[in-house]
């Protein structure tokens, strides 16, 4: 399966299936890459051991010369002094213009491999070998990050790969939250744009969450569709871009309050996204987008309410810092119906507040 993001010159690939692996020295020559300039292979260390060995033999098979940099795994290596370290790698091996970057691994090792590529001698080539499920949504679209300590994805850059080598086969070792919390990426895709897609995702839930790997190929390639649309229409999220954000101003709120990693970013989003569907609700649209939506997270194996022991008053503070906030009005994604969304600007915190006490009721 093989899809194009459409922007311009710098349109890219998108290939997806089993076995791809294995054919990384054809791709790379495809999307460019000379065989005298060194590549940088950036992976963590779950990723590493399980893919590295054969990503790397194939890679020198094809007549690449190639290094690698292991970070720890967890979102704790985004950071300003990971990227150096990578930097150092890149130095010290002698990478050159012509030289790319190779992320394999989920969002983490892809956000950072590509914050090095878009900066290293101004920019080189760039290449997403994408391990989880959530990153068919990080590897397209452009935005590549690390933290800062006061502010998730605060120094970064956008810069589209040369290509996204997706292999379902390296999904076979993700834990089972994993799963369900890139599912979560996926059926938001549906929920946005696609009610078809939505409903296929609840039909062919234990397919999914099982990896079959038909039924899983789809789903990332429709997940990655959509995405690339949404992303080809506004590379620089000017405007329909936002809507990719359902459910985040809430689910980023949970994050924050939290901790990271408390919830995955999927099932903080999969609250979200029941966060957004009450409030559709409250607006005045049909009481069925809340629960369809609910049955449909649930299915993916998400949650949809949130402990009680989140305080709102917390939630609301981490929502005013999330800057989508002005005068006791927020701008929120709100679903119209399964498959459509409306940008609606003018949410009244105060009914963002009874939504969140919902989240909690429902819950207990
Ligand atoms: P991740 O990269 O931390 O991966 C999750 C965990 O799974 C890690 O522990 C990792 O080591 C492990 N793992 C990865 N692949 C595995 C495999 N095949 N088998 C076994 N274990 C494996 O996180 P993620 O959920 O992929 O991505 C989250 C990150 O993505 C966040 O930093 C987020 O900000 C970023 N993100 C970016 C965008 C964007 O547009 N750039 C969009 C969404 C999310
Ligand atoms: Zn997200």
């Amino acid at each position: 399966r093989s899809i194009r993001v459409e922007l311009g010159e710098r349109s890219y690939p998108i290939h997806i299936g089993s076995g791809l692996l294995a054919e990384i020295g054809e791709r790379c020559a495809e999307a460019g890459f000379p065989v005298r300039s060194p590549l940088l292979i950036v992976s963590d260390s779950e990723v590493a051991p399980r893919y590295l060995p054969a990503l790397e033999a194939a890679l020198r098979d094809y007549g690449y010369t190639v290094v690698h940099h292991i970070i720890a795994a967890g979102e704790a290596s985004k950071s300003l002094a990971v990227y150096e370290e990578v930097m150092t790698t890149a130095i010290q091996a002698g990478l050159d213009r012509r030289s790319a970057v190779l992320a394999l691994g989920g969002g983490v090792v892809g956000d950072l491999a590509g914050f090095v590529a878009a900066t290293y001698m101004r920019g080189i080539g760039f290449l997403q070998i994408p391990t989880t499920i959530l990153a068919h949504d990080s590897s397209v679209g452009g935005k590549v990050a690390v933290n800062h300590p006061l502010a998730k994805n605060m120094i970064g850059a956008f810069y589209q790969p040369s290509m996204v080598l997706y292999d379902l086969d390296t999904l076979a070792s993700l834990p089972a939250r994993q799963v369900s919390s890139g599912l979560a990426e996926v059926v938001k895709h549906g929920l946005i744009l696609d009610k078809d897609f939505a409903y296929w995702c609840r039909e062919h839930a234990a397919e999914l969450l099982a990896l079959q790997p038909e039924a899983l190929g789809y789903a990332l390639e429709r997940g990655c569709a959509i995405k690339a649309q949404v992303v080809s229409t506004d590379e620089r999220e000017q405007g329909l871009r936002a809507i990719l954000n359902l459910g985040h101003t809430i689910g980023h709120a949970i994050e924050a309050v939290g901790g990271y990693g408390v919830f995955l970013h999927g099932e903080a989003i999969a609250i979200g996204m029941a966060g957004s569907a009450l409030l559709a609700v409250k607006l005045g649209r049909d009481k069925s987008i809340y629960d369809e939506t609910v049955s449909m997270l649930t299915s993916l194996g998400l949650p949809v309410t949130l402990p009680a022991e989140y305080s709102e008053d917390e939630l609301m503070e981490a929502m005013m810092h999330d800057k989508k906030f002005k005068e006791g009005r927020m701008t929120f994604i709100v679903p119209d119906d399964i498959g459509t969304v409306s940008i609606v600007d003018d949410v009244q915190a105060s009914l963002v507040r009874e939504v969140i006490a919902q989240l909690k009721k429902e819950g207990s």
